[in-house]
């Protein structure tokens, strides 16, 4: 039989109170920041996880672009979000960086400089959590954050207002202390789709 919600809730408590002495991040379990929900996931499932499981089924190239996809829609959103609060794209720039480090995805550091006429996007992140799952035998000297490549590339085309991608330089999955990234327009002009 089931119980109620208030008895599902205290012995849940209960049980967790039993392994654990860290706070539940919610009292009621809904997470929300920002005005949103939140759930937490294990690293161990996102990425890594996540990334094995849909390598077995479809190869890691797809798995690749599959993250990579879903960074991308993700840092549109985020951009769009933070545009909405404060109507400057500068800041709303430094508030994507800013929350990385506010939702515990790592330290980032970001700008843009013009290049040829065309506007260029930096990042770099310290301790990204994409890269930091990955064991050694995983790792393989490999660029890893296919996740924030994509949220980055995602952010910048929010920016710029046209299609931007973004390559992996360095990754701390790779040996190297930090991970980074360059945001170039893509090649053909074209019109991004509302989110
Ligand atoms: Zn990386």
């Amino acid at each position: 039989m089931f119980k109620t919600r208030e008895e599902a809730l205290k012995s849940s408590r209960g049980i967790m109170g039993m392994i654990t002495r860290d706070p539940a991040f919610s009292e009621d379990s809904r997470i929300e920041r920002l005005g949103r929900r939140f759930v937490m996931v294990s690293t161990e499932y996102f990425v890594t996880g996540l990334m094995h499981d849909i390598t077995e089924f479809a190869g890691e190239e797809a798995a690749a672009i599959i993250l990579y996809r879903g960074g991308f829609n993700s840092g549109r959103v985020i951009f769009q979000r933070y545009l909405s609060l404060v109507n400057d794209r500068e800041m709303a720039l430094e508030m994507c960086a800013a929350s990385a480090w506010y939702f515990g995805w790592g330290i980032a550091t970001v700008y843009h400089e013009e290049v040829d006429g065309e506007e260029i996007g930096y990042a770099r992140i310290y301790d990204s959590f994409e890269a930091e799952e990955y064991g050694d035998e995983d790792a393989l000297g490999e660029k890893r954050c296919h996740f924030i490549r994509g949220v980055l590339a995602g952010i910048m085309s929010e920016y710029a207002g046209r299609i931007y991608e973004a390559e992996e330089t360095k990754c701390k999955a790779a040996g190297y202390d930090y991970c980074e990234f360059v945001i170039r327009p893509r090649e053909e002009v074209e019109s991004i789709p509302s989110v």
